[in-house]
């Protein structure tokens, strides 16, 4: 009886992976079996025939020896050991043994096909009571049994020879020497056979295999020489075998299941080592691919049911799994939204072959469940308590891991939200300010210092009014519609962004592009002209009819426009110009403004003028007085005085109240100006009393005055302090302001006309109230403005208005005063429509007040001798 074994490649998980390496890799699979069968069943077949002789050890019939052969090929075969290699099995069997009892009990030629015989029928039979196995498998696992025996038998021939008795020293040193060779041979189609349906190198391989089955291999030829010998010597020693053979087994199997349980905990720790990751979909595919290596599983399946993270790579992010098949693929489920990765062992299992088992354990973390593992086992090969146990572990680690990287992956959310949203424009997504800060100015410094750039601020009008009356909603969408309209505007390389409420600004970077690119930048036609058609085209575009909730809506923009060579100015610089431009446009009522550097100078003047102001209110030669003498129309005498303001600036030389009497009445100054014009105005008043004019100064006093309860003790003050009667004081009011606080406004007016000033109605016909003005309080003198003055002798309406003045005048006992009267016409059709007092150049421009007393005795020597007793203190 014989029988080979040693290592047989049990592969059974393996057949055509996808991609190119798999597919070539089965085909060489298939080379290698076909070839191994081959030669198997040629070398047993002219084995069979040779004639060879070898003395018998019992004397059996041939047909016993070769029945034994078969017999103890298949016993090998039956107490088999497997170990996982990879996604594979390989199997160490009683090889060596039923080759030492082969060898010597059946005819010497017959053995390799005594041995075809046994194995293939041994693993027909395990594969009939166990699970399925390819035909193909069974044939291929045979036939290397077969050629290994058919060199190791060849070997052990060689050396003992026809004529070596059974028993001799010859013989075992060449049953010895055979069985070495028989486990080479298995040992190498195996090694080959599983180096190329596995993963692993052969090196691996092969180490794997020669640690497990050396021992193996000494007692297997221990066990065989000894039957041997027992045999020969005395057949009652052959009572000894099955309890050797039982605790060799035993012990084998010992030695076996500690090798594969050390390498399982190793690729555990393997494995769960690189479970770190910063995604779940990275996680997941490590998971896949640990637990298949692991536990040498058939397919894995993680399934999670964490919160999913909006991401844009979501969708498929296991697919492209780096270095992997590629079969790891991730399934979004419907419904509660859990995600689900699967991963199959590269190779496909044999056809029809039965399914390990199938072991699934919850992924928990604290009392949070992160999912479920699901492991399909290849074979079981070690007890299902202990992998049960093994995969156990494995789900507590890869939860754990999971949980890490969805704490990640929204820590890496939660920065990428930060960093974009520090840039850009939570409503609309345009950049912010700060990004087109320091965008814009990347752009400007990668231009050519000459290379002209534009900015463009725009500024919604009456986007409160949007606001207040639809809702905060509408105000938003107006803004989303802005910015899409102006996004769809822009072309490459322009920067939008938005820096306010309802600010936008554009970036031009090239802004002379429409000329050739050739074309010298000097020659550039000027660019300013482009740049305003782009602000116009852009208010055009806005200004189309939006539907903001039913509502149709029409957005009115204002833009300013500035122009600027690259290299001259920085990006914070331009927009402080776009914006003063933007002013302007608004103020103009007009959609386009370009920056002009003349209306830029006083708008930072502005700014500074508060302060300056307060410089010259201590200072005592910056604000002085012109006067201009107000006098009779008939008789050109004078009748009082205005007194004017005139700044005196160290830095922009003489300033006209318009450039700074708005700020002035809108800032906490008001009060001290007020006292020091008065002072002014009362100083001067007094000279020119004591020269002998008994004409009253005219003060200009802003409404906002009016709303200041003690304004009519000040003015009480300042006469005090001048010595003055108040009839001598004229405050000239105009009433072309709304007064919040009407109540306030009366109070003071009343205390004045206790006090007994003088109240004059200035600009009369502009103010929209002037009318309702005089029926408050009682005043003394109404100042016709300007305008209708120098429009009167063309316009019949301004003449209404004069006329209208001098007979409310006439009815409320005041007098009626012409504004501006600067030609002789003027003077006579005023005096025609039955106006007494005026004012203006033709009789004279407002003056010094060095000068006043002089042209005052001017006039009054002017007019005739009505005037005498004036003159005649004068000259007395
Ligand atoms: P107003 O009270 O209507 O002053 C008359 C303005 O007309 C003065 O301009 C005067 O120089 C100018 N004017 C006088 N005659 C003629 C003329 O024949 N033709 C022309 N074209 N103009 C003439 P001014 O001095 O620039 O004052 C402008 C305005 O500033 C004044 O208008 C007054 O409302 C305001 N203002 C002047 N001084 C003061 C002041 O001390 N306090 C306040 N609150 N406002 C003042
Ligand atoms: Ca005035
Ligand atoms: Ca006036």
């Amino acid at each position: 009886m014989t029988s080979p074994t040693a290592v047989s490649a049990e592969v059974r998980s393996d057949a055509a992976g996808p991609g190119v390496a798999p597919v070539r890799r089965a085909l060489g699979v298939r080379m290698l079996m076909g070839a191994v069968v081959l030669a198997a069943v040629v070398l047993s077949a002219i084995a069979a025939v040779l004639p060879l002789e070898r003395p018998d050890i019992l004397a059996q019939p041939a047909f016993v020896g070769i029945g034994a052969a078969v017999v103890s090929a298949a016993f090998a075969q039956f107490a088999r050991l497997r170990f996982r290699l990879g996604r594979g099995t390989v199997s160490v069997s009683w090889g060596e043994t039923a080759l030492i009892l082969g060898f010597v009990l059946a005819p010497p030629g017959w053995l390799p096909a005594a041995t075809l015989v046994g194995a293939a029928g041994a693993w027909f039979l395990i594969t009939w009571l166990n699970d399925q196995r390819a035909v193909t498998d069974i044939v291929h696992l045979a036939a290397s049994l077969s050629l290994g025996t058919t060199g190791g038998a060849a070997v052990a021939y060689a050396i003992t020879g026809s004529g070596a008795p059974v028993g001799s020293t010859r013989m075992y040193a060449g049953l010895i020497v055979g069985s070495a060779v028989y486990l080479l041979i298995t040992f190498g189609l195996a090694v080959a056979t599983l180096s190329l349906r596995s993963d692993a190198t052969p090196r691996h391989i092969a180490a794997r295999v020669l640690h497990a089955k050396l021992p193996m291999f000494v007692g297997n030829v221990l066990v065989g020489i000894s039957v041997v010998y027992a045999l020969v010597s005395g057949p009652w020693w052959l009572l000894m075998a099955p309890p050797v053979v039982w605790l060799l087994q035993r012990t084998y199997r010992y030695h076996l299941r500690a090798e594969e349980e050390r390498r399982v905990w190793e690729a555990f720790a393997r494995a769960t080592r690189t479970l770190g990751g910063s995604t779940e979909a990275e996680v997941a595919d490590a998971g896949l691919r640990g637990a298949l290596d692991v536990f040498g599983a058939r397919r894995v399946e993680i399934e999670v049911s964490l919160p999913p993270h909006q991401r844009d790579d979501e969708p498929g992010a296991g697919d492209d799994t780096a270095g992997w098949a590629g079969k790891c693929q991730v399934v979004v489920e419907d419904g509660d939204g859990g995600r689900r990765y699967v991963d199959e062992a590269a190779y496909d299992p044999m056809p029809g072959a039965a399914p390990g088992p199938v072991i699934t354990r919850e992924m928990v973390v604290g009392r949070a469940r992160v999912g479920e593992l699901t492991v399909w086992l290849a074979e079981p090969t070690l007890p299902a308590a202990r992998d049960e146990l093994a995969v156990s572990a494995y789900a507590d680690a890869l939860a754990g891991a999971l949980h890490d990287a969805a704490a990640h992956e929204r820590l890496m959310l939660l920065d990428a939200k930060v960093a974009h949203d520090g840039v850009h424009d939570q409503l609309t997504g345009l950049a912010n300010r700060r990004s087109l800060l320091t965008d814009g100015e990347a752009v400007l410094q990668s231009l050519h210092r000459d290379r002209p750039v534009a900015v463009l601020l725009l500024d919604l009008n009456d986007f409160r009014e949007v606001n207040g009356t639809l809702g905060h909603r509408a105000g938003d969408e107006v803004l989303r519609t802005v910015a899409e309209r102006l996004t769809d505007l822009t072309r490459d390389q322009e920067l939008v962004a938005r820096l306010g409420d309802d600010e936008f600004a554009v970036l031009l970077p090239s802004v002379a592009t429409l000329a050739d690119s050739a074309t010298p930048l000097h020659e550039v036609p000027s660019p300013l002209p482009q740049a305003v058609r782009r602000a116009r085209e852009i208010v055009d575009e806005i200004g189309r009819p939006v539907d903001i909730g039913g509502v149709r809506l029409v957005v009115d923009v204002a833009v300013g426009v500035v122009v600027e060579k690259a290299g001259y100015a920085d990006l914070g610089e331009l927009i402080r110009r776009a914006s003063i431009a933007l002013d302007q446009a608004k103020e103009l009522h007009v959609g386009v403004a370009a920056y002009d550097s003349a209306s830029d100078a006083s708008s930072t003047d502005h700014l500074a003028l508060p302060a300056e102001l307060v410089d010259a209110l201590t200072a005592d030669d910056q604000l002085v007085l012109m006067l201009q003498p107000e006098v009779d129309l008939e008789s050109g005498a004078p009748t009082g005085v205005e007194a004017l303001i005139r700044w005196n600036h160290p830095r922009r030389g003489l300033l006209t109240p318009d450039l700074f009497v708005g700020t002035v009445e809108h800032g906490e100054l008001l009060a001290p100006f007020t006292r020091h014009v008065l002072d002014l105005a009362l100083t001067a008043a007094s000279g020119w009393a004591a020269a002998g004019f008994d004409v009253p100064v005219s003060v200009n006093i802003s409404a906002r005055s009016l709303l200041d309860a003690t304004f009519p003790a000040q003015v009480a003050d300042a006469l005090r302090r001048h010595r003055m009667v108040p009839a001598q004081l004229v405050l000239e009011i105009t009433e072309s302001m709304a007064v919040s606080d009407q109540g306030v406004v009366d109070e003071v007016l009343a205390a004045l006309r206790e006090l007994q000033v003088q109240i004059s109605v200035d600009d009369f016909g502009t103010g929209f109230s002037s009318l309702a003005f005089v029926t408050r309080v009682q005043v003394d003198e109404l100042k016709v403005d300007r305008s209708f003055v120098t429009e009167m002798t063309d316009s019949a309406a301004a003449a209404a208005v004069v006329r209208g003045a001098v007979e409310l005048g006439a009815r409320l006992g005041a007098r009626v005063v012409a504004e501006g009267v600067e030609t002789a016409d003027q003077r006579a059709a005023l005096l025609a429509l039955g106006c007494t007092a005026a004012q203006g150049y033709h009789f004279s421009r407002p003056l010094p007040a060095e000068k006043i007393v002089g042209a005052l005795r001017q006039l009054a020597d002017a007019a005739p001798p009505k005037i005498v007793p004036l003159r005649a203190d004068e000259v007395g």
